[in-house]
């Protein structure tokens, strides 16, 4: 590291309650926007990892003894404080991210929504009870936690995304730890503050930094006994097999390309601002970015273009504290470069540039990491730029002739993350959502991202593993049943040895 980055503030961990103020090894946070280093965020290693899965064991124990009344108060109190610190959340995600602060305040509210479900999971833990399942004999299922749970995240929603796991984790009685990305790593330390400040006790949520070191550490650690990835296909693959191998439990959700089905029916002046928002909010880099527009006809095709130019012209990039800006940089220069790659490709490959974001510029930030809105019209499936997650702002557009054409090239694609359809025609969209497999599916919605109280979580290669992410999927992953039968014999009567299995058949 060079003396410059040395000086730069600390990201450091937040262990037992407390933000550990040093750190020996560290690497830079960038502000995409100016592409420099703005901070270092510390890098954990195994033993780090070891020491803090200790202490939020040692937590564990009290916690999940504290009812579930108790532990909602604390949700309570923690979602006000989200409320009163919210800009300050907000202005560290969009430094670090570079997503406009308008959009930060969308992911926050989302993550506040499952804070919100949260404080009623009391409802969802209360088990079942059965009287009598034979002469004398009561039974009940509880749900109980598991223990230390860990959550490892993307860099794309740094507050949502964790939010998504441990609101319910705790609820259901577990210690956290997060891993936050190594990329924006700052909100995930405000939200360990505000959970101190809320009253939890001292080591039920910790957040250890770093990358692959410490997320190997985390998957191979005994004390950790569940595992809530969200990231890339590749990574997810790799935490579920390594994950599940060890016994723990693992939900990994991964990657998507997400296609929008246009109808020739469909209702542009609605459909068009739906999908720029859908392509190019937060510069694409959303695993619900709509990034296939699917045009069932010539006409829907090249309607929709004409439609997608003047709205794309009029869209503002830059800086996340510029004036009117609609969409920030994209993440890395290597992330830049990668995007940059993807649409030389498109062109050699036949595809048409009919809007190129390569060489936007910014003013006072030139050596940000910035793409404009990119439209690629004529892509086919064999193409790179078709097949691969590109996360950036690129919209493709494939002409299809009919629904049915669109329904099996979406079922051929390896993700099934989210998909929509536009149309004005239900039988259509009744026969879109029985017959395409995806997990998460809209109606004239471009990003059906499922609310609080719905599961969230795609099919094929974007989730590895059964239960998807927060709502009542949540209580299912963060605890384990234990079912208890009991007999109180009545005073008196004399108990007959039984070589029989014991059944209510005599
Ligand atoms: P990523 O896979 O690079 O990183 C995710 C997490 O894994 C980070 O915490 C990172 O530190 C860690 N990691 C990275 N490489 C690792 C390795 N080799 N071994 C162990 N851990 C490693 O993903 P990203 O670039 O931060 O986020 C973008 C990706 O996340 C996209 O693919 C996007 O679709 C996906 N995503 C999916 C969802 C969903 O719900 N399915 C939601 C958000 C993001």
């Amino acid at each position: 590291m060079n003396v410059e980055t040395k000086s730069l503030p600390l990201v450091g961990h937040f262990v037992g309650g407390r933000a550990v103020p040093e750190a020996p090894r560290t690497q830079p946070v960038y502000d995409p926007a100016l592409g420099r280093p703005v901070a270092r965020v510390a890098l954990a290693s195994a033993a780090e990892v070891g020491a803090v899965a200790e202490i939020a064991h040692a937590a564990y124990r009290d916690w999940a003894a504290t009812p579930p009344a108790k532990r909602a108060q604390v949700m309570f109190r923690f979602k006000a404080l989200l409320e009163r610190d919210a800009d300050r959340i907000c202005a560290a995600i969009s430094r670090e991210h570079g997503k406009t602060l308008d959009d930060a305040r969308g992911e926050l509210g989302r993550g506040i929504e499952v804070v919100e479900f949260a404080c009623g999971a009391g409802q969802l833990l209360k088990g079942e009870h059965s009287r009598d399942v034979g002469p004398g004999i009561d039974a009940w299922s509880e749900l109980r936690p598991l223990g230390v749970v860990a959550g490892i995240t993307p860099f794309n929603f740094p507050a949502m995304v964790p939010m998504w796991m441990f609101p319910m984790a705790l609820m259901c009685g577990n210690a956290f730890i997060l891993k936050p990305s190594e990329r924006d790593p700052s909100a995930s330390l405000i939200l360990a503050e505000l959970l101190a400040e809320a009253g939890l006790p001292d080591g039920a949520f910790n957040v250890v930094q770093g990358g692959r070191e410490a997320v190997d550490a985390l998957i191979a650690h005994p004390l950790v006994k569940a595992v809530s990835f969200v990231g890339s296909t590749p990574i997810a693959e790799a935490i579920y097999r390594a994950g599940t191998a060890q016994g723990k439990r693992v939900q990994a959700l991964g990657g998507a390309k997400n296609h929008a089905v246009v109808m020739p029916d469909a209702d542009l002046d609605a459909a068009v601002p739906a999908m720029i928002g859908a392509a190019y909010g937060s510069a694409g880099e959303r695993c619900m970015a709509i990034s296939v527009a699917v045009c069932v006809g010539d006409a829907a095709a090249d309607a929709l273009i004409a439609r997608l130019k003047p709205a794309m012209a009029a869209i503002k990039v830059g800086a996340c504290g510029q004036p009117g800006v609609d969409m920030g940089p994209v993440i890395t220069a290597e992330s830049k470069a990668r995007i940059e790659g993807y649409l030389a490709e498109a062109a050699a490959d036949g595809a048409e540039l009919a809007v190129d974001g390569r060489g936007v510029s910014v003013e006072g930030h030139p050596e940000g990491f910035f793409v404009g809105p990119c439209l690629i019209d004529k892509v086919k499936p064999g193409m790179s730029v078709y097949a691969d997650e590109i996360f950036g702002p690129v919209l493709c557009v494939v002409r299809v002739e009919t629904l049915a054409e669109a329904i099996g090239l979406i079922n051929a694609h390896e993700f099934g993350n989210g998909t929509c359809i536009f149309t004005r025609d239900g039988e259509a969209a009744r026969d879109f959502t029985d017959r395409v497999e995806v997990g998460m599916v809209g109606v004239n919605v471009p990003l059906p991202v499922p609310v609080a109280y719905h599961s969230f979580g795609g099919w094929k290669r974007s989730l590895f593993g059964d239960l998807h992410v927060y709502g009542p999927d949540a209580v299912r992953f963060y605890t384990r049943k234990k079912a208890v039968t009991q007999r109180w014999p009545a005073s008196g009567i004399a108990e007959k040895t039984q070589f029989a299995f014991p059944s209510n058949a005599r």
